[in-house]
Protein backbone atom coordinates (compact mmCIF):
# COMPACT_ATOMS: atom_id res chain seq x y z
CA UNK A 1 0.00 0.00 0.00
CA UNK A 2 1.24 3.19 -0.91
CA UNK A 3 0.76 6.22 1.91
CA UNK A 4 -0.30 9.11 -0.01
CA UNK A 5 0.98 11.73 2.57
CA UNK A 6 4.29 11.54 0.82
CA UNK A 7 3.42 12.75 -2.50
CA UNK A 8 3.19 16.95 -3.59
CA UNK A 9 0.48 17.29 -5.76
CA UNK A 10 3.38 16.69 -9.11
CA UNK A 11 3.70 13.34 -7.52
CA UNK A 12 0.48 12.22 -6.56
CA UNK A 13 0.03 13.55 -10.31
CA UNK A 14 2.15 10.75 -11.20
CA UNK A 15 1.11 8.15 -8.62
CA UNK A 16 -2.74 8.78 -10.41
CA UNK A 17 -0.88 8.14 -13.95
CA UNK A 18 0.44 5.06 -12.49
CA UNK A 19 -2.96 3.84 -12.03
CA UNK A 20 -4.24 4.33 -15.27
CA UNK A 21 -5.83 7.70 -14.45
CA UNK A 22 -5.82 11.37 -15.69
CA UNK A 23 -3.58 14.04 -14.29
CA UNK A 24 -5.52 16.02 -13.19
CA UNK A 25 -7.53 14.07 -10.57
CA UNK A 26 -4.89 14.34 -8.66
CA UNK A 27 -5.76 17.85 -7.46
CA UNK A 28 -8.93 16.75 -6.35
CA UNK A 29 -7.67 13.65 -4.58
CA UNK A 30 -4.59 16.17 -3.31
CA UNK A 31 -7.72 18.66 -1.79
CA UNK A 32 -9.38 16.10 -0.04
CA UNK A 33 -6.33 14.92 2.15
CA UNK A 34 -4.86 18.22 2.71
CA UNK A 35 -7.76 20.62 2.83
CA UNK A 36 -10.34 18.48 4.36
CA UNK A 37 -8.34 15.55 5.70
CA UNK A 38 -10.05 12.92 4.63
CA UNK A 39 -8.53 9.78 4.53
CA UNK A 40 -11.01 7.27 3.57
CA UNK A 41 -11.57 7.60 -0.29
CA UNK A 42 -14.53 6.25 -0.33
CA UNK A 43 -15.90 9.36 1.24
CA UNK A 44 -14.30 11.05 -1.40
CA UNK A 45 -17.52 11.50 -3.59
CA UNK A 46 -16.70 13.85 -6.14
CA UNK A 47 -13.40 11.56 -7.23
CA UNK A 48 -13.78 9.64 -10.53
CA UNK A 49 -15.36 6.07 -9.38
CA UNK A 50 -12.57 4.29 -10.99
CA UNK A 51 -9.93 5.95 -9.36
CA UNK A 52 -11.63 5.75 -5.67
CA UNK A 53 -12.13 1.91 -6.47
CA UNK A 54 -8.27 1.94 -7.38
CA UNK A 55 -7.48 3.96 -4.46
CA UNK A 56 -9.33 1.74 -1.73
CA UNK A 57 -7.01 -1.53 -3.11
CA UNK A 58 -3.71 0.37 -3.77
CA UNK A 59 -3.93 3.78 -1.55
CA UNK A 60 -4.05 4.40 1.89
CA UNK A 61 -3.76 8.03 4.08
CA UNK A 62 -1.49 6.65 6.99
CA UNK A 63 -1.40 9.60 9.91
CA UNK A 64 1.26 8.88 12.77
CA UNK A 65 -0.03 6.99 16.05
CA UNK A 66 0.06 9.85 18.32
CA UNK A 67 1.91 7.88 21.31
CA UNK A 68 1.38 10.90 23.96
CA UNK A 69 0.25 14.80 23.55
CA UNK A 70 0.60 17.27 26.45
CA UNK A 71 -0.62 20.83 27.18
CA UNK A 72 1.41 23.57 28.18
CA UNK A 73 0.19 26.08 30.94
CA UNK A 74 0.55 28.69 28.23
CA UNK A 75 -1.72 26.60 26.06
CA UNK A 76 1.16 24.95 23.65
CA UNK A 77 0.66 21.65 22.64
CA UNK A 78 3.31 18.76 22.16
CA UNK A 79 2.82 15.86 20.58
CA UNK A 80 5.08 12.42 20.87
CA UNK A 81 4.60 10.37 17.56
CA UNK A 82 5.84 7.29 16.86
CA UNK A 83 7.98 6.69 13.97
CA UNK A 84 8.63 2.95 14.51
CA UNK A 85 11.37 1.32 15.03
CA UNK A 86 12.03 2.50 18.76
CA UNK A 87 12.01 6.03 17.50
CA UNK A 88 9.33 8.68 18.61
CA UNK A 89 9.39 12.45 17.02
CA UNK A 90 8.19 15.86 18.65
CA UNK A 91 5.88 18.14 17.19
CA UNK A 92 4.90 21.46 19.06
CA UNK A 93 1.94 23.64 18.44
CA UNK A 94 2.42 27.45 19.57
CA UNK A 95 -1.05 29.22 19.87
CA UNK A 96 -0.75 33.27 19.63
CA UNK A 97 -3.43 36.00 19.67
CA UNK A 98 -2.86 36.23 15.75
CA UNK A 99 -1.28 33.04 14.67
CA UNK A 100 -0.60 29.32 14.77
CA UNK A 101 2.38 28.03 14.28
CA UNK A 102 3.31 24.41 14.44
CA UNK A 103 7.30 23.38 15.04
CA UNK A 104 7.67 20.30 12.99
CA UNK A 105 10.68 17.70 12.79
CA UNK A 106 12.70 16.34 10.15
CA UNK A 107 14.80 13.76 11.67
CA UNK A 108 14.55 10.89 14.11
CA UNK A 109 17.31 12.69 16.68
CA UNK A 110 20.19 14.59 14.49
CA UNK A 111 23.87 13.91 13.86
CA UNK A 112 25.06 17.61 13.96
CA UNK A 113 25.14 17.23 17.92
CA UNK A 114 25.18 20.90 18.74
CA UNK A 115 26.65 20.86 22.01
CA UNK A 116 23.47 22.80 23.50
CA UNK A 117 21.00 20.79 21.93
CA UNK A 118 19.13 18.07 23.68
CA UNK A 119 18.06 16.57 20.67
CA UNK A 120 21.55 16.24 19.29
CA UNK A 121 22.65 15.28 22.52
CA UNK A 122 20.26 12.26 21.73
CA UNK A 123 22.46 11.15 18.62
CA UNK A 124 21.17 10.25 15.04
CA UNK A 125 19.00 7.57 14.02
CA UNK A 126 17.02 8.22 10.47
CA UNK A 127 15.57 10.48 8.02
CA UNK A 128 11.86 10.93 8.63
CA UNK A 129 10.09 10.17 5.09
CA UNK A 130 8.09 13.27 3.06
CA UNK A 131 4.99 11.06 4.40
CA UNK A 132 6.22 11.44 8.19
CA UNK A 133 7.20 15.24 7.66
CA UNK A 134 3.78 16.15 6.03
CA UNK A 135 1.28 13.99 8.49
CA UNK A 136 2.82 15.76 11.41
CA UNK A 137 1.07 18.99 9.58
CA UNK A 138 -2.12 16.92 8.83
CA UNK A 139 -2.42 15.89 12.34
CA UNK A 140 -2.14 19.00 13.98
CA UNK A 141 -4.26 21.00 11.73
CA UNK A 142 -7.50 19.00 11.26
CA UNK A 143 -7.10 17.77 15.00
CA UNK A 144 -7.07 21.70 16.02
CA UNK A 145 -9.87 22.42 13.49
CA UNK A 146 -12.19 19.97 14.94
CA UNK A 147 -11.08 21.25 18.62
CA UNK A 148 -11.35 24.28 18.01
CA UNK A 149 -14.74 23.86 15.66
CA UNK A 150 -13.01 26.09 13.03
CA UNK A 151 -15.62 26.10 9.43
CA UNK A 152 -14.59 24.67 6.69
CA UNK A 153 -12.09 27.21 4.86
CA UNK A 154 -10.26 28.17 8.19
CA UNK A 155 -7.05 27.12 9.47
CA UNK A 156 -5.11 26.39 12.62
CA UNK A 157 -1.54 26.58 11.68
CA UNK A 158 -0.54 29.46 9.95
CA UNK A 159 2.74 29.44 9.99
CA UNK A 160 5.45 26.25 10.02
CA UNK A 161 8.83 26.61 11.15
CA UNK A 162 11.12 23.70 10.69
CA UNK A 163 12.21 24.06 14.30
CA UNK A 164 11.46 20.62 16.02
CA UNK A 165 14.31 17.63 15.75
CA UNK A 166 16.52 17.45 13.07
CA UNK A 167 18.46 19.62 10.73
CA UNK A 168 16.07 19.71 7.45
CA UNK A 169 19.09 20.63 5.29
CA UNK A 170 20.20 17.12 5.95
CA UNK A 171 16.84 15.48 4.80
CA UNK A 172 16.79 17.75 1.73
CA UNK A 173 15.20 15.06 -0.54
CA UNK A 174 12.32 14.15 1.58
CA UNK A 175 11.88 18.47 2.66
CA UNK A 176 11.21 19.58 -0.71
CA UNK A 177 8.20 17.54 -1.42
CA UNK A 178 6.60 18.62 2.53
CA UNK A 179 7.64 22.39 1.60
CA UNK A 180 5.62 21.92 -1.56
CA UNK A 181 2.81 20.63 0.06
CA UNK A 182 2.59 22.93 2.91
CA UNK A 183 2.98 25.84 0.30
CA UNK A 184 0.42 23.90 -2.58
CA UNK A 185 -2.59 26.85 -3.09
CA UNK A 186 -4.44 23.18 -2.95
CA UNK A 187 -2.58 21.77 -0.25
CA UNK A 188 -2.28 24.02 3.06
CA UNK A 189 -1.96 27.18 1.08
CA UNK A 190 1.08 28.48 3.31
CA UNK A 191 2.79 32.04 1.60
CA UNK A 192 6.50 31.42 1.41
CA UNK A 193 7.04 33.74 4.02
CA UNK A 194 5.31 31.81 6.63
CA UNK A 195 7.41 28.82 6.17
CA UNK A 196 10.86 28.73 7.84
CA UNK A 197 14.02 26.24 7.09
CA UNK A 198 15.78 26.11 10.46
CA UNK A 199 19.69 25.34 9.80
CA UNK A 200 23.00 25.15 11.14
CA UNK A 201 24.72 25.86 8.06
CA UNK A 202 24.63 22.81 5.48
CA UNK A 203 26.13 25.50 2.73
CA UNK A 204 25.00 23.49 -0.56
CA UNK A 205 22.11 22.95 0.28
CA UNK A 206 20.98 26.56 1.22
CA UNK A 207 22.24 27.18 -2.61
CA UNK A 208 20.03 24.23 -3.55
CA UNK A 209 16.73 25.80 -1.47
CA UNK A 210 17.20 29.12 -2.68
CA UNK A 211 16.46 27.22 -6.57
CA UNK A 212 13.93 24.92 -5.36
CA UNK A 213 12.04 26.04 -3.24
CA UNK A 214 12.91 29.45 -1.53
CA UNK A 215 11.31 29.80 1.84
CA UNK A 216 11.88 32.00 4.70
CA UNK A 217 15.39 31.06 6.36
CA UNK A 218 16.65 31.10 9.49
CA UNK A 219 20.48 30.13 10.80
CA UNK A 220 21.66 28.92 13.44
CA UNK A 221 24.78 30.92 14.41
CA UNK A 222 25.60 30.85 18.19
CA UNK A 223 29.08 32.65 17.90
CA UNK A 224 30.26 34.94 16.32
CA UNK A 225 33.75 33.27 15.51
CA UNK A 226 34.69 29.86 13.68
CA UNK A 227 37.09 29.10 17.14
CA UNK A 228 33.84 29.08 19.22
CA UNK A 229 31.57 27.90 16.26
CA UNK A 230 33.48 24.68 15.91
CA UNK A 231 33.00 23.68 19.55
CA UNK A 232 28.99 24.83 19.18
CA UNK A 233 27.69 23.35 16.10
CA UNK A 234 30.71 20.70 14.81
CA UNK A 235 29.26 21.19 11.36
CA UNK A 236 31.41 24.64 11.95
CA UNK A 237 34.71 22.55 10.65
CA UNK A 238 33.04 21.58 7.43
CA UNK A 239 30.93 24.88 6.53
CA UNK A 240 32.64 28.11 8.59
CA UNK A 241 30.77 31.38 9.20
CA UNK A 242 32.28 33.00 5.82
CA UNK A 243 31.38 30.35 3.85
CA UNK A 244 28.13 30.52 5.69
CA UNK A 245 27.51 34.13 5.63
CA UNK A 246 28.12 34.16 1.58
CA UNK A 247 25.12 31.54 1.00
CA UNK A 248 23.07 33.34 2.91
CA UNK A 249 23.37 36.45 0.85
CA UNK A 250 23.27 34.58 -2.27
CA UNK A 251 19.84 33.30 -0.72
CA UNK A 252 18.71 36.83 -0.15
CA UNK A 253 18.33 37.02 -4.07
CA UNK A 254 15.52 34.46 -4.19
CA UNK A 255 14.16 34.49 -0.48
CA UNK A 256 10.73 35.76 0.26
CA UNK A 257 11.87 38.34 2.83
CA UNK A 258 14.84 40.64 2.26
CA UNK A 259 16.57 39.29 5.52
CA UNK A 260 17.65 36.55 6.75
CA UNK A 261 17.03 35.50 10.67
CA UNK A 262 20.11 34.36 12.79
CA UNK A 263 19.61 32.44 15.68
CA UNK A 264 21.50 32.84 18.74
CA UNK A 265 21.48 30.44 21.49
CA UNK A 266 22.50 32.45 24.94
CA UNK A 267 24.73 30.08 26.75
CA UNK A 268 25.75 31.32 30.04
CA UNK A 269 29.71 32.51 30.19
CA UNK A 270 29.97 30.83 26.90
CA UNK A 271 28.64 33.06 24.11
CA UNK A 272 27.11 36.35 25.91
CA UNK A 273 29.70 39.14 26.43
CA UNK A 274 29.35 42.74 25.25
CA UNK A 275 32.82 41.68 23.11
CA UNK A 276 31.08 39.03 21.42
CA UNK A 277 28.33 41.15 21.07
CA UNK A 278 30.15 43.70 19.27
CA UNK A 279 32.37 40.83 17.36
CA UNK A 280 28.82 39.77 16.01
CA UNK A 281 27.90 43.12 15.03
CA UNK A 282 31.14 43.56 13.15
CA UNK A 283 30.68 40.41 11.31
CA UNK A 284 26.90 41.18 10.04
CA UNK A 285 27.55 44.39 9.47
CA UNK A 286 30.79 43.38 7.07
CA UNK A 287 33.30 45.06 9.00
CA UNK A 288 35.70 42.43 7.18
CA UNK A 289 34.95 44.75 4.27
CA UNK A 290 33.70 43.92 0.51
CA UNK A 291 31.59 40.72 0.28
CA UNK A 292 30.94 40.02 3.81
CA UNK A 293 28.11 41.19 6.38
CA UNK A 294 24.38 39.93 6.43
CA UNK A 295 21.11 41.71 5.86
CA UNK A 296 19.41 39.89 8.53
CA UNK A 297 17.22 39.94 11.68
CA UNK A 298 18.83 38.43 15.14
CA UNK A 299 16.67 36.52 17.37
CA UNK A 300 18.68 35.83 20.42
CA UNK A 301 16.84 32.28 21.97
CA UNK A 302 17.91 32.23 25.89
CA UNK A 303 18.82 28.48 26.40
CA UNK A 304 16.65 26.40 27.48
CA UNK A 305 18.45 23.61 29.86
CA UNK A 306 18.13 19.97 29.63
CA UNK A 307 19.80 17.09 32.10
CA UNK A 308 23.18 16.90 30.88
CA UNK A 309 24.06 19.94 29.17
CA UNK A 310 26.15 21.03 31.28
CA UNK A 311 25.42 24.56 30.46
CA UNK A 312 23.57 27.28 32.02
CA UNK A 313 20.61 30.27 30.41
CA UNK A 314 22.14 33.41 30.48
CA UNK A 315 20.57 36.49 32.88
CA UNK A 316 18.10 38.33 31.43
CA UNK A 317 20.31 41.49 32.00
CA UNK A 318 23.19 39.67 29.92
CA UNK A 319 20.53 39.17 27.09
CA UNK A 320 19.48 42.97 27.29
CA UNK A 321 22.77 43.91 27.70
CA UNK A 322 24.08 41.81 24.46
CA UNK A 323 20.79 42.97 22.64
CA UNK A 324 21.26 46.40 23.12
CA UNK A 325 24.99 46.49 21.18
CA UNK A 326 23.14 44.80 18.22
CA UNK A 327 20.47 47.41 18.82
CA UNK A 328 22.69 50.08 19.19
CA UNK A 329 24.50 49.07 16.29
CA UNK A 330 21.59 49.17 13.72
CA UNK A 331 20.72 45.32 14.08
CA UNK A 332 16.68 44.55 14.74
CA UNK A 333 17.28 42.38 17.17
CA UNK A 334 14.69 40.08 19.29
CA UNK A 335 14.66 37.56 22.47
CA UNK A 336 12.81 34.92 21.76
CA UNK A 337 9.73 34.52 24.38
CA UNK A 338 10.06 30.94 25.54
CA UNK A 339 6.63 28.59 25.44
CA UNK A 340 6.09 25.54 26.64
CA UNK A 341 8.93 24.67 28.61
CA UNK A 342 7.32 23.13 31.28
CA UNK A 343 6.34 20.21 29.28
CA UNK A 344 9.69 20.35 27.56
CA UNK A 345 8.59 21.86 24.26
CA UNK A 346 10.78 24.89 24.40
CA UNK A 347 13.57 25.35 21.44
CA UNK A 348 15.92 22.50 22.17
CA UNK A 349 14.32 20.62 24.37
CA UNK A 350 12.48 18.20 21.89
CA UNK A 351 14.34 14.71 22.52
CA UNK A 352 11.31 12.26 21.74
CA UNK A 353 12.83 8.76 21.78
CA UNK A 354 15.99 7.99 19.12
CA UNK A 355 17.31 5.14 18.87
CA UNK A 356 21.30 6.72 18.28
CA UNK A 357 22.28 4.17 15.54
CA UNK A 358 25.20 6.26 14.93
CA UNK A 359 26.10 6.18 18.78
CA UNK A 360 27.33 9.68 17.77
CA UNK A 361 27.04 11.68 20.73
CA UNK A 362 28.63 9.20 23.18
CA UNK A 363 32.00 9.10 20.13
CA UNK A 364 32.07 12.97 19.83
CA UNK A 365 31.33 14.26 23.52
CA UNK A 366 34.42 12.02 24.59
CA UNK A 367 36.56 13.45 21.59
CA UNK A 368 35.56 17.08 21.78
CA UNK A 369 34.85 18.63 25.13
CA UNK A 370 33.37 22.11 24.80
CA UNK A 371 35.56 24.63 26.55
CA UNK A 372 33.07 26.49 29.17
CA UNK A 373 35.29 29.87 30.26
CA UNK A 374 33.71 32.56 32.09
CA UNK A 375 34.74 36.39 30.87
CA UNK A 376 37.42 37.67 28.35
CA UNK A 377 40.19 36.06 27.88
CA UNK A 378 39.59 33.04 26.22
CA UNK A 379 42.07 31.43 24.58
CA UNK A 380 42.05 29.59 21.26
CA UNK A 381 43.42 25.99 21.94
CA UNK A 382 43.41 25.18 18.04
CA UNK A 383 45.37 28.04 18.11
CA UNK A 384 47.44 28.32 21.20
CA UNK A 385 47.90 24.03 21.48
CA UNK A 386 46.79 24.23 24.35
CA UNK A 387 44.49 21.77 26.16
CA UNK A 388 40.81 22.46 26.49
CA UNK A 389 39.53 23.46 29.45
CA UNK A 390 36.28 22.60 31.55
CA UNK A 391 34.72 19.79 29.45
CA UNK A 392 30.68 20.58 29.07
CA UNK A 393 29.67 17.60 30.90
CA UNK A 394 32.21 17.81 33.98
CA UNK A 395 30.72 21.40 34.70
CA UNK A 396 27.35 21.96 36.32
N1 LIG B 1 18.54 21.80 13.19
C1 LIG B 1 18.00 23.06 12.91
C2 LIG B 1 16.58 23.24 13.36
C3 LIG B 1 16.20 22.65 14.69
S1 LIG B 1 16.81 23.42 16.12
C4 LIG B 1 18.88 24.16 13.50
O1 LIG B 1 19.75 23.86 14.29
O2 LIG B 1 18.67 25.29 13.12
C5 LIG B 1 15.86 24.93 16.24
C6 LIG B 1 16.56 26.05 17.00
O3 LIG B 1 16.63 25.75 18.40
C7 LIG B 1 17.98 26.26 16.55
O4 LIG B 1 18.27 27.61 16.40
C8 LIG B 1 18.75 25.67 17.68
O5 LIG B 1 20.03 26.17 17.71
C9 LIG B 1 17.92 26.07 18.87
N2 LIG B 1 18.24 25.30 20.07
C10 LIG B 1 18.74 24.06 20.14
N3 LIG B 1 18.91 23.68 21.42
C11 LIG B 1 18.51 24.73 22.18
C12 LIG B 1 18.40 24.93 23.58
N4 LIG B 1 18.73 23.98 24.46
N5 LIG B 1 17.93 26.12 24.02
C13 LIG B 1 17.55 27.07 23.13
N6 LIG B 1 17.61 26.92 21.80
C14 LIG B 1 18.09 25.76 21.32
FE1 LIG C 1 20.64 19.28 15.23
FE2 LIG C 1 19.65 21.77 15.22
FE3 LIG C 1 19.94 20.41 17.52
FE4 LIG C 1 22.09 21.29 16.21
S1 LIG C 1 20.49 22.55 17.14
S2 LIG C 1 21.84 19.24 17.11
S3 LIG C 1 21.45 21.03 14.09
S4 LIG C 1 18.59 19.90 15.87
Amino acid sequence: MVNLLQFDRAGLGDFCEQLGEKRFRATQLFRWIHQRGERDPAAMTDLAKSLREKLAGSAVIDALPVASEQVAADGTIKWLFDVGGGDAIETVFIPEADRGTLCISSQAGCAVNCRFCSTGHQGFSRNLTTAEIVAQLWHAEFTLRRRLGLAEGERAITNVVMMGMGEPLQNYAALLPSLRTMLDDHGYGLSRRRVTVSTSGVVPMIERLRDDCPVALAVSLHAPDDALRDELVPLNRKYPIAELLSACRGYLARAPRDFITLEYCMLDGVNDSPAQAAALLALVRGDGGADSGLACKINLIPFNPFPESGLRRSSPERVSAFAAVLQEGGIVTTVRKTRGDDIAAACGQLAGEVRDRTRVAERTVRAVPVRIERGPGRRDSRRTGAPAAAPTRSTS
